[in-house]
């Protein structure tokens, strides 16, 4: 009896499929583990099992066919704007937030960081209904102005930016604050820029800089070359103000001193900090961003910005190698966040990816200033995974078709009937 309970056992086991889900035929582009290539990526438990040349379809609850796909980690967007708080009558974060998974997961973008729409002020109030709530894995840059982003003149006060209360706080929530964020400052001091650095400091992360009004009294190569720490983050790298060409059009050299200190340029494209002149020759002249953002918000996504994917396709368009396109705005951005478990698909790590399709055809770009760009590839979203779950699926690429599945009932979303019983994201990870 025992005997055939072994054997009968043993033969159950060996009829169970391995994985849960099996994406099968598509090309891997994972710059982390420098795989660029066919291969088959397997999911169990909400993580990456295995990636390999060939996985049989068998060892899989589910095989989704991707051939003539690219399969990259789930993209991180550093620059996203995310929450609107209120404050009396007034909406005190950026007035022009929108809900994570309103843009995000359609897109392939399986984690955004809210760049400083909230500070100490309501950053709880943001954690609460947004972060600890959305399908979209939220992280926060927390603004050095108490409130976030509540406008001018509320983003001038100098006595609302505590670089102590921002560190502390930022310290006791570090499952979600990856840094401290100063923007819109138009005053002709130093003074959030050093609270903010000093509040990064204190907190051992990085600060990204929005430089808000130009001023002759605070240089912007004194930013990037003296105030700023390696490892800290300038967003809005190609916005007309900053300086970047010689009367002849050659790349000023103090850029690339700049990087070399380890001062990290983020695209934050948004309404009104990407143009094409810079872009396209700074990226000719070897001077890319480190990390591709979107600074999303109901502006820019109705714009030029459009998406995520809109505007990788652009520096795809302006020169820049498809395989350094996914690295910038994957494994790099995971870097700069300090979230080194996030932005790739090694065996183990959560199974946030993204599944795209390369278009080719006659496509039309815009910059933040109207100007244009003929481009002849695009990039566009088949499926979103978020740890193991389908949240996006475009196509119905999962879906039986109707004819075949007789009288059915309600089949569930896709991120239900995806890998796991509930419909719900459960142990959920940052
Ligand atoms: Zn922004």
């Amino acid at each position: 009896m025992r005997l055939l309970f072994f054997l009968f056992g043993c033969g159950a086991l060996w009829s169970q499929p391995t994985y849960d889900l099996l994406l099968k035929g598509g090309h891997v582009i994972d710059p982390k583990n420098r795989i660029n290539g066919a291969r088959d990526v397997a999911i169990k438990d909400g993580k990456i099992a295995a990636v390999a040349a060939s996985i049989p379809a068998v060892q899989a609850r589910k095989t989704v066919q991707v051939n003539g796909l690219y399969v990259v980690p789930g993209l991180i967007d550093i620059h996203a704007h995310v929450f609107s708080g209120i404050d009396g009558h007034m909406l005190s974060g950026g007035d022009s937030s929108i809900h994570p998974d309103s843009f995000a997961q359609r897109v392939g973008v399986t984690t955004v960081v809210d760049a400083g729409s909230s500070g100490r002020l309501n950053f709880a109030e943001f954690r609460r209904t947004i972060v600890d709530r959305s399908r979209t894995r939220v992280l926060v840059f927390l603004n050095i102005n108490a409130k976030g982003m509540p406008g001018d003149p509320k983003e001038q006060d100098l006595n609302d930016m505590d670089e102590k209360a921002a560190a502390d706080l930022a310290i006791a929530n570090k499952d979600v604050i990856v840094g401290i964020k100063v923007a819109h400052y138009n005053g002709p001091d130093w003074t959030p820029v050093e609270r903010g650095v000093r509040a990064g400091s204190m907190a051992k992360i990085p600060v990204m800089v929005d430089f808000g009004d130009f001023r002759p009294e605070r240089p912007f190569q004194d930013l990037v070359l003296k105030k700023l720490r390696p490892g800290d983050i300038y967003t809005h790298a190609f916005y007309a103000p900053v300086p970047y060409f010689d009367e002849k059009g050659r790349l000023l050299p103090y850029l690339l001193e700049a990087r070399k200190r380890g001062v990290l340029f983020d695209v934050g494209h948004g309404g009104a900090a990407f143009e094409f002149k810079v872009a396209a020759p700074a990226v000719k002249q070897g001077f890319p961003p480190d990390t591709i953002s979107t600074d999303v918000h109901s502006g820019s996504l109705n714009s030029g910005m459009k998406d995520m994917l809109n505007v990788m396709s652009k520096f795809l368009n302006m020169g820049l190698p498809l395989d350094d396109v996914i690295y910038r705005s994957t494994w790099n951005p995971a870097r700069t966040i300090r979230r080194e478990e996030l932005g790739h698909l090694s065996v183990g790590a959560a199974a946030d990816v993204a599944v795209l399709r390369l278009e080719q055809g006659d496509f039309g770009f815009v910059d933040s200033w109207g100007a244009g760009l003929r481009g002849a590839r695009r990039f566009s979203n088949e499926l979103t995974l978020r740890d193991g779950l389908i949240i996006y699926d475009t196509n119905g690429r999962t879906r039986e078709s109707w004819d075949k599945l007789g009288d059915y009932k309600h089949l569930g979303e896709p991120w239900w009937d995806g890998t796991r019983s509930s419909g719900r994201l459960r142990n959920r990870s940052r």
